[in-house]
This record gives C-alpha cells, sequence and structure tokens, in this order.
C-alpha cells in the first residue's frame, strides 16, 4: 500500500458540494475582491481565534510583509527569529531591509530557545546614548518573531517577558500553528498567534485549514493596529485613492475566503483527528521497541488540559540516520519529508550576514535529522501500520 506524506482529496470530496455552490455564487455576482465573502470569513476567523481583528491576505508570506511594513520596520533595524522556520519569516524581514538576527532552537520542541534569545540580548547588545537597544553591528533591535514550528507552541510567557523587559515587539508567525493551544501562566488556554501584539496565519493548501491557492490572514486584539494592518493591505490606501503609507496588494480573494469559511467549522475536528494519528504512531513506535530509536515528538503542554496541546501540522521524528530511513520509506511507497534540510542562517542568499556552520548547532542538528512522517485527518490506521512496519524493517526490531 502506499502512503502519501499528504491528501487532501477525501477533506475536498465531502465538502464538494457546499464549496461549488459558494463558487457559483460568486462567479454570478462577480464579486472577486474583499465584500461580503471575506468580511463574513473574518468575523468567524477572529471568533475561532478568540481575538478582536483578523484581516485575510493573500498568503501567509504577505500577512507577515503587512505586519512588518505597519510595524515600520525597515533599514537598520533587527528582527530576532529562528534559522530552523520556512523562509517566509526572515525573508520577509530582509526584503524590507531589515537584518534577521538568527538565534538556536531548543532541540527538544524545534521551537526558538527563550534562553538563547535572553542570551543574545544580554551579550551582544547594549543600550545606545538614547537609551534604544542595538546589537553588536550598531542595528536597532526592534521585534521577535517566534515561529510555532509544526503545530506546537513556543514558550511564549518566557519569550514575552524577554520582550518586555526589552520592549521588543512580538509578532508570532503561527503559519503552522492556527488553533494551537498554550498554557498560559495565568491558567488560561492562549491560541497561537493571539499571544502577543499580532500573528500570522497562513492557510496554504496543505496548512491544517487550507485554502484552493494562497491565502493568509492577520490577527490580533487592537483596534488602531487593525485598521493600519488594513489599510496596508490596499496599497495604503485610506480613503480611497488618497495614500497615507506605502502598502502593497495584500488582499485575500472572496473565492479563497469563502471556501476558508466553509472549512473553518471543521478544523478543531481535522485537528483533534491529527493529534489521534500521532496518539496511534506514538503507541505502534513504542510496542515496536522504536521509541529508543528514534526521538518521538515532544508534547509538552499534553497534560495541561487542553484540547489542541498540539495540532501536528506535521508529525516529525528525529534520527542520526535520517537520510538512509528516508530512502528505505520511499523505496516502499511512503512519504516523508525534511523540514528543513538547511538552517536559514546558511542560505546563500543570506551569506552576507555572517552566519556560518556550527553558529546554530542544534537547528543543524535538525536539520540533518528530522523527518516528517504522513499526517492528515483522513490518514487510516492501516496506513499507519504500513508506515510503522516499514520503520521497524528499516531499524531491524
Ligand atoms: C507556510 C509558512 C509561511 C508562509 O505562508 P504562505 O501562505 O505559504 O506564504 C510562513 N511561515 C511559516 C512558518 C510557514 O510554515
Amino acid at each position: 500500500m502506499r502512503v502519501p506524506l499528504l491528501d487532501l482529496s477525501e477533506q475536498y470530496r465531502l465538502l464538494a458540494e457546499p464549496i461549488r455552490q459558494e463558487l457559483d455564487e460568486i462567479l454570478r455576482t462577480q464579486s472577486f475582491i474583499l465584500g461580503p465573502k471575506v468580511e463574513e470569513f473574518e468575523r468567524a476567523l477572529a471568533d475561532y481565534c478568540g481575538v478582536r481583528h483578523a484581516i485575510g491576505v493573500s498568503s501567509g508570506t504577505d500577512a507577515l510583509l503587512d505586519i512588518l511594513m505597519a510595524m515600520e520596520i525597515g533599514p537598520n533595524d533587527a528582527v530576532i527569529t529562528t534559522a530552523y522556520t520556512f523562509f517566509a519569516t526572515a525573508g520577509c524581514v530582509a526584503r524590507l531591509g531589515a537584518t534577521p538576527i538568527f538565534v538556536d532552537i531548543d532541540p527538544v520542541t524545534f521551537n526558538i530557545s527563550p534562553t538563547a534569545i535572553a542570551d543574545f540580548l544580554a551579550n551582544e547588545c547594549r543600550r545606545d546614548a538614547e537609551g534604544g537597544l542595538i546589537d553588536f553591528q550598531s542595528r536597532r533591535v526592534r521585534a521577535i518573531i517566534p515561529v510555532h514550528l509544526f503545530g506546537l507552541c513556543c514558550e511564549m510567557d518566557t519569550i514575552n517577558e524577554i520582550a518586555a523587559r526589552y520592549s521588543l515587539l512580538v509578532i508570532e508567525d503561527a503559519a503552522q500553528a492556527i488553533g494551537a493551544e498554550y498554557p498560559a501562566a495565568d491558567g488560561r488556554a492562549r491560541q497561537a498567534g493571539t499571544m502577543s501584539a499580532v500573528g500570522s496565519l497562513s492557510f496554504y493548501p496543505s496548512k491544517n485549514l487550507g485554502a484552493a491557492g494562497d491565502a493568509g490572514a492577520i490577527i490580533c486584539h487592537d483596534d488602531a493596529l487593525a485598521e493600519r494592518f488594513r489599510t496596508f493591505r490596499q496599497h495604503g490606501m485610506e480613503p480611497r485613492y488618497f495614500h497615507r503609507v506605502i502598502g502593497g496588494n495584500f488582499r485575500i480573494d472572496a473565492i479563497q475566503a469563502a471556501i476558508l469559511r466553509i472549512k473553518l467549522p471543521h478544523l478543531d475536528g481535522w485537528s483533534a483527528a491529527r493529534r489521534k494519528a500521532a496518539d496511534v504512531y506514538g503507541e505502534e513506535f513504542t510496542a515496536r521497541g522504536l521509541a529508543n530509536e528514534m526521538t518521538l515528538p515532544a508534547e509538552p503542554y499534553r497534560e495541561r488540559g487542553l484540547t489542541n496541546h498540539h495540532i501536528y501540522h506535521q508529525y516529525v521524528i528525529r534520527t542520526p540516520r535520517r537520510d538512509a530511513l528516508q530512502k528505505h520509506l520511499t523505496a516502499r511507497g511512503i512519504g516523508s519529508a525534511i523540514y528543513y534540510p538547511l538552517g536559514l542562517h546558511e542560505q546563500k542568499c543570506f551569506a552576507s550576514l555572517g552566519y556560518c556552520a556550527g553558529d546554530l548547532p542544534e537547528t543543524e542538528r535538525a536539520a540533518r535529522e528530522t523527518l516528517a512522517l504522513p499526517i492528515y485527518p483522513e490518514l487510516t490506521r492501516e496506513m499507519q501500520q504500513e508506515v510503522v512496519a516499514a520503520i521497524a524493517e528499516f531499524f531491524g526490531t
């Protein structure tokens, strides 16, 4: 039996009727740009996330770009983030002329290490004459972008506390973590993207909530900030044809918003099914003695009374024999993927930042050792058993 890394066809089959009706209506009315379909989706998304404002945009990348532009991040600014993420997180910072500063990850969760952030701020930054925080190259350190990788929230209480101490903005890249919860110190469950000033979401088709093309959203609590993000989404235009600031065309399509609106009520069910699949992997790997051969995903918030303690956007194991294991799985028709094979600090396009191999040891080790296995709501137990059997064969257990 072939087991693909991801198969979205079954999800579409179940929702095809309502989706086609929405598309028909939009095509009939020819109302493609913003309008009621977008507003309806934004309202539903804000309610789902527990924020006052959701602003639909053209992609997760453009969500970050819009946010950074609205926050006036630009030349001479520096933004602290992780090198173990999708390119867009740091690409948007660099596109605006600002400098991404990469700090290492926590090897257990693969998320940005709060200790690494604190160490960088304490040891490599200082106050300038005006009291602003500057790094070793005199760039103004402005923000932190934590990325909730693979569907697991970062240690946000600590990150927010560090940010407050240094008056830094926090922008959550929640592209892979819509609905994921974090057990905040005040005892409340807090959702990815809602724990700081602003969060970005992606609806790239393979994300947990996927559009039929590119789409994304910005989520925030503050009314004035939300207005600013909306203005930047439409060329900084307010009112029409009057431009106070230079924005871009970051609008979400009405068609994408309508499809996402239909899918949204199913999201928690899908995330629960992914979590169930993760449990099945965990049980089977343990039963076969494979939990000793490879490291299974950490679930630091599992026993904290949350529903979505992890949403398993990806199920990622680690083993020093990663490349051989992937080759073995491919030969048996089992899909897998490497997120990510090279840290951003070692990417050619960032060579001028001056990082070299060895600078971020945990990022680099993760890039060598991690492998994402098939996980999606419709994955069957039989398919999972196939994956487990192939891995057991590889390790000879
Ligand atoms: C997918 C993703 C993005 C970009 O989203 P797009 O919708 O593909 O532009 C940004 N950051 C992370 C962590 C992602 O996984």
